[in-house]
Formats: structure tokens, C-alpha cells, sequence
């Protein structure tokens, strides 16, 4: 399974459960934890829990009962993704219509690790065509490391970020050094959901007896359009709801877009808001992406914006999920695990989180600006073509 879903070289799953307990047995350590929206979603299958059972509050007590100082959540840095990538999209979709012809269009979706490293071997020609905001796991640790340390006056040298993902991709890109200074990452550590199961179970912890309890604050408050990022079509329908808001300047009802969800490979969407009429391409699977990409790179891409993530059923289905075979079945259950999550969130769109108001407010100024370009944007390489 990892093999078809890992082309970064992550191929074997490297277990960090040992890791973690020796930084939670060090006295001098805060030690942080993140989880991404997908893992919620698949981790009580581990526990003989039917595929779709929604797991969040027993989850978050578990990592709480291991011994974790803070239980936050990725969804928080899926939020503030959000706030960049759609004001990128925006920034280029405008200027593209003011005429600028320096303007590359579509923008791709950047938070899939393995589909990072893709395009960096196979399409380096492209490499300002992707988004430059970080994925939601590596924004979240920056955000931790650099501002949040000082918030609790702890040296960042002495906290430690774990990061509970459904991806064995996620900790090769832990790894990448542009998310380092120095010897010292932003991600420390990253756990796969089955390698969390384990040390659940390590540590003798009855998971399904265990009763409901809330991420911490504030970087564990969240909304809907963050949760769905872990479903094919969620990043771009996030997305889609914030720049929906922003280019129209109103606060909109009807942001459910139907028209990017699904289960085919590749897939084509036309979204109007305001007066734009929108084409939105979103592939799952790398073969699928590759199709895109071709019609990108011979400037023949009718799409505005293009969602790619290399599992089947996008994270929901991620190499370090409780195994599924293969099985679409249970992909959709954890998909509608995920939709129940977002229909049930009070506020669902990003830009409404008041945390990320706040975080935007006291530190970053705008989306895009000077420190939030420093924290929240990347850049990609050209590498050899494998
Ligand atoms: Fe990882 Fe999600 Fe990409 Fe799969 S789709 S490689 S789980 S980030």
C-alpha cells in the first residue's frame, strides 16, 4: 500500500512510537501534540470501532492520558493554509484578469507532501506554479515554535512537536531543511494513526472506554472547511468558501461545493461566485495528477485552480491509516465521518476562526504579508527526474 502511495522515498515506515516516549519521560521538554482532520476519522478501526466512527473526543483524551502537555489540533494550521493559499488564488486570479501575463494560472494545491515531491522531480518546469503556502502541518509547527514558544516562555529548543498524521510522506517533509533552523525542526517528531493505535495500546489505555474530551486552546479551535482537508475535494472547497467571502465581500450561506466532491480520479468542476465563472480541476492519485500537469506544462489547462493529493480519497486514505485494502467502501465511510464533522461545526468557514482573527491581528498583519511570507510560505526545488 505504501508503495503506491509514497513516491518520495518514504517507503518504509520509519516507527517514531519510541521517539515520543523518550521525549515524554524528559522532564525539560513541553511536548506538543497536532493531529491531522483525517486521522480522527480511521483511528478507532484500530479499535474494532466501524469504519466512519468519529473518534475526536476519545482521541484527544488518549494523547491527554500519554502524558502530552498540549493536545492541539492540525486543523487550526488547515485554517491558516486557508488564509494564504485563497489569498494567493485571489492575488492571481485578479491580477491574471487585469491582464498581467506574469501571472501563472491554475494554482496548485501544496499541502500533499508526496505530490511535492512529485512535481519537483517530474515537473520542475513548473515550479512557480504551485502554491507557496505550507501544508497545515508545517504552518502549525512554525506557528508553534516560533510564536507560541514565547507566549509560554519556553526556549524552542526545549518544546517538542508531534505531529499525529495519516501519511508516511509527512515525515519526509518533517524532515525537508527549509522547515529547520539548523539541526532544529519545526515538525520534531511525526506519528502515523497506526503507529498511535500502538502506543495507545502500549500504554494499556482502554480506547473505547475512555470519555470525550476537547483539544486544548487555542490552537486546538477549528471549523469546518479545515476538517474537510482530509477528503479529495476538501482543501479546494475550503478554500472556495473563503475566497467565495472575500471576492464578494459578503458573508455567504450556500457553501457547500457539491460540484468538487466525489470519488472519480480526475475530476471537473464550474463554480461561479460573484460575477466569475470559475473551472476547477481536482485529481487524486499521482497518474491522475500527471494528466493535469501535461496540460499545464503545454499551456493548455482550462482550470483556474487545481486540488491534487496522491492517496486514493485523498488523506482519508494515507499510507499510515489502519490498512483498508483497497476497499472504496470504507473511504467513503471515513469521508462521511468528515462531512458529519464539518456540518456540525458552528462556524465553518477559516477565515471566521477567532483564533486565526486573533493570530492574524497580534502577529501576521495580512495574509501574504512580510512575517507571514517568513512563517507560512515555502519554496520548491528542482530535482533529478525519476
Ligand atoms: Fe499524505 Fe494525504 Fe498526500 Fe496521502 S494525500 S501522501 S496522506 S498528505
Amino acid at each position: 500500500q505504501c508503495a503506491a502511495v509514497c513516491p518520495t522515498g518514504a517507503l518504509v515506515e520509519n516507527d517514531a512510537t519510541w521517539d515520543v516516549v523518550k521525549a515524554l519521560g524528559d522532564p525539560e521538554k513541553t511536548v506538543i501534540v497536532q493531529t491531522a482532520p483525517s486521522v480522527r476519522a480511521a483511528l478507532g478501526e484500530e479499535f474494532g470501532l466501524e469504519p466512519g466512527t468519529l473518534v475526536t473526543g476519545k482521541m484527544v483524551a488518549a494523547l491527554r492520558g500519554l502524558g502530552f502537555d498540549k493536545v492541539f489540533d492540525t486543523d487550526f494550521g488547515a485554517d491558516l493554509t486557508i488564509m494564504e493559499e485563497a489569498s494567493e488564488f485571489l492575488d492571481r486570479l485578479t491580477r491574471h484578469l487585469d491582464g498581467d501575463t506574469s501571472v501563472k494560472l491554475p494554482i496548485l494545491t501544496s499541502c500533499c507532501p508526496a505530490w511535492v515531491n512529485f512535481f519537483e522531480h517530474n515537473f520542475s518546469d513548473l515550479l512557480d506554479v504551485p502554491s507557496t503556502s505550507k501544508s497545515p502541518m508545517q504552518m502549525f509547527s512554525a506557528v508553534v515554535k516560533n510564536v507560541y514558544a514565547q507566549e509560554l516562555g519556553v526556549d524552542r529548543k526545549n518544546l517538542v512537536v508531534v505531529s499525529v498524521m495519516p501519511c508516511l510522506a509527512k515525515k519526509y517533509e518533517a524532515s525537508r531543511d527549509e522547515f529547520s533552523i539548523g539541526n532544529d525542526y519545526d515538525t520534531d517528531i511525526v506519528l502515523s494513526t497506526r503507529e498511535l493505535a500502538k502506543l495507545i495500546k502500549q500504554y494499556n489505555i482502554e480506547f473505547n472506554l475512555l470519555k470525550d474530551e476537547e483539544f486544548d486552546n487555542p490552537l486546538g479551535e477549528s471549523t469546518g472547511a479545515s476538517i474537510i482537508f482530509g477528503r479529495t475535494g476538501g482543501v479546494i472547497e475550503a478554500a472556495l468558501r473563503t475566497a467565495a467571502d472575500w471576492y464578494t465581500k459578503e458573508d455567504l450561506q450556500d457553501i457547500d461545493y457539491t460540484q468538487v466532491r466525489g470519488f472519480e480520479g480526475v475530476r471537473s468542476a464550474d463554480v461561479k461566485i460573484g460575477d466569475l465563472e470559475l473551472k476547477i480541476g481536482i485529481a487524486h492519485g499521482l497518474g491522475e495528477a500527471r494528466k493535469l500537469l501535461e496540460e499545464v506544462r503545454a499551456g493548455k489547462s482550462a482550470y483556474h485552480a487545481i486540488e491534487i493529493m496522491a492517496c486514493k480519497g485523498g488523506c482519508i486514505g494515507g499510507g499510515g491509516q489502519p490498512y483498508h485494502h483497497g476497499n472504496t467502501a470504507i473511504l467513503k465511510k471515513r469521508t462521511e465521518a468528515l462531512k458529519t464533522e464539518d456540518e456540525s461545526k458552528k462556524i465553518r468557514k477559516s477565515h471566521e476562526n477567532p483564533y486565526i482573527i486573533k493570530l492574524y491581528k497580534e502577529y501576521f498583519g495580512e495574509p501574504l504579508s512580510h512575517r507571514s511570507h517568513e512563517l507560512l510560505h515555502t519554496k520548491y526545488f528542482k530535482k533529478h527526474k525519476i
